[in-house]
């Protein structure tokens, strides 16, 4: 079997956390079997989707690095979708319903009351010709909702397992609205069949759109697909995670976080799974490391801590030859491996990186609380060339020369060379910091 897979987000918004997990399982599955991944853009809803939602969605997932095979949308396909309806209509499938909204409001209300499940009544299955006309004539248009069988409905959930549905519990689904606009209901399962869709990989959302959608493939020909429904992310307290979804997604992430798109990835390819949690420095590593069977039903809990702690990690143990051509592009021409490897350790994000090549290559202005002390350290500061054993040497003839030793020693000195009370190993930074700027900056110069 051809493994062929879609992410159908909607542009009416920028991708989260919530949608960059499906379109990463998506794509990790499509990857794995050597399949295809379909992004597909759900723009049918032209009050709510725009063109710039549109290109932000391809610019976010090409920063994380989940490439598509394919790309459709699906206001480019409407005459699809009107010949899928027209079948449905000719097989007495889809049905012209007229009531307004306050109307079926009415309805639910009222079977509300009685305690029974708001299911449409098909009350419009039984107008006559001359009912229909006379709705016509009254100027109203027709929705049209598509006739469920009052059949069982079932599919094996890749994630959830056996799944159950009696069709007579099912309202009938409006599949064309009054100005003639198909649902993403239909829409969707057209593109699905046309596509040659495998499996659909989507929220539990979506859970009683599937089994209305299969008895929709079933009525258009189509080869019902394998499902797996993903269970939606919450909050470390177990809170949805609609109302943060601004400051958590991926342009906020990336721009005003800061974060890796490796960061995201390795937490996001691992919630909820059977799997721990790790800093994964590659795709190709993530689809090697990918089953679909490890995605368990509990929900996942997204900890922004902990894509802030994964983020650090794979700095941490960033290789010179990723960060270099970086350096570059943020004009620090000349950061070296020694300079990489030194501050590495003390990122928290990659832009970070800035302040210690100001730090070892601009001027800095000292602190200098003990300014007594500062002077004899200087004075014993050896001479050139340094290497990182010059910090050790120095140290033991401070102690030796003033008695003074530990914090009462590092802090003064780390303040002075850096103005900073925290940073990369003072061994490290020494010698790239240099002798003349070093003692420039104990005897309090800006240097
Ligand atoms: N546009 C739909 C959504 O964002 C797609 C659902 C699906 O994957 O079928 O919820």
């Amino acid at each position: 079997m051809t493994i062929s897979v879609r992410f159908a987000p909607s542009p009416t918004g920028r991708l989260h956390v919530g949608n960059i997990r499906l379109a990463l399982v998506n794509w990790l599955f499509a990857r794995k079997a050597g399949g295809s991944f379909l992004l597909r853009l759900d723009d049918t809803d032209d009050e709510r989707s725009t063109p710039e939602f549109a290109e932000a969605i391809e610019a976010d997932l090409s920063w994380l690095g989940l490439g598509w095979d394919r790309r459709a949308r699906q206001s480019d396909r409407l005459q699809r979708y009107s010949e899928a309806a027209e079948s449905l209509k000719a097989a007495g499938r889809l049905y012209p319903c007229y009531e307004t909204a306050d109307e079926l409001g009415l309805k639910r209300k009222s079977l509300l009351a009685r305690s029974l499940p708001p299911l449409y009544d098909r009350a419009a299955l039984r107008l006559t010709a001359e009912d229909r006309a006379r709705h016509e004539a009254e100027g109203r248009r027709p929705h049209w909702r598509f006739k469920l069988d009052h059949a069982p409905v079932a599919w094996t959930d890749l994630v959830r397992g056996p799944a159950h549905f009696e069709g007579a519990a099912l309202s009938d689904p409006v599949l064309i609205r009054e100005d003639g606009r198909p649902l993403y209901t239909l829409s969707s399962v057209v593109d699905d069949i046309d596509f040659a869709i495998s499996h659909v990989i989507r929220g539990e959302d979506h859970v009683a759109n599937t089994a209305v959608q299969i008895q929709l493939w079933q009525a258009l020909g189509g080869t019902v697909p394998g499902f797996a429904h993903l269970p939606l992310l919450t909050d470390a307290g177990g809170q949805g995670l609609s109302k943060r979804l601004g400051s958590l997604s991926v342009s906020a992430l990336r721009d005003e976080e800061g974060l890796e798109p490796m960061a995201l990835l390795s937490l996001l390819a691992r919630l909820g799974t059977a799997d721990a949690i790790e800093p994964v420095r590659s795709l190709e590593a993530l689809i090697a490391g990918f089953d679909m069977t490890r995605v368990s039903r509990a929900t996942p809990k997204f900890d922004a801590e902990e894509l802030k702690r994964l983020n650090a990690r794979l700095l941490h143990e960033m290789p010179f030859a990723e960060a270099a051509p970086r350096m570059e592009a943020l004009g620090f021409a000349g950061a070296n491996e020694r300079f990489w490897r030194t501050v590495r350790p003390n990122l928290g994000r990659f832009a970070e990186v800035a302040e210690w090549w100001q730090i070892t290559h601009a001027p800095v202005t000292p602190a200098a609380p003990d300014p007594g002390f500062i002077a004899a350290a200087a004075a014993l500061l050896p001479p050139e060339p340094w290497s990182e054993a010059t910090w050790g040497v120095w140290v033991e003839r401070i102690k030796a020369e003033t008695g003074v030793k530990g914090k009462a020693l590092f802090l003064p000195l780390r303040l002075a060379l850096t103005g900073r009370e925290h940073g990369p190993e003072l061994k490290n930074l020494l010698p790239l910091i240099g002798r003349n700027r070093a003692l420039a900056r104990l005897s309090g110069t800006v240097a």
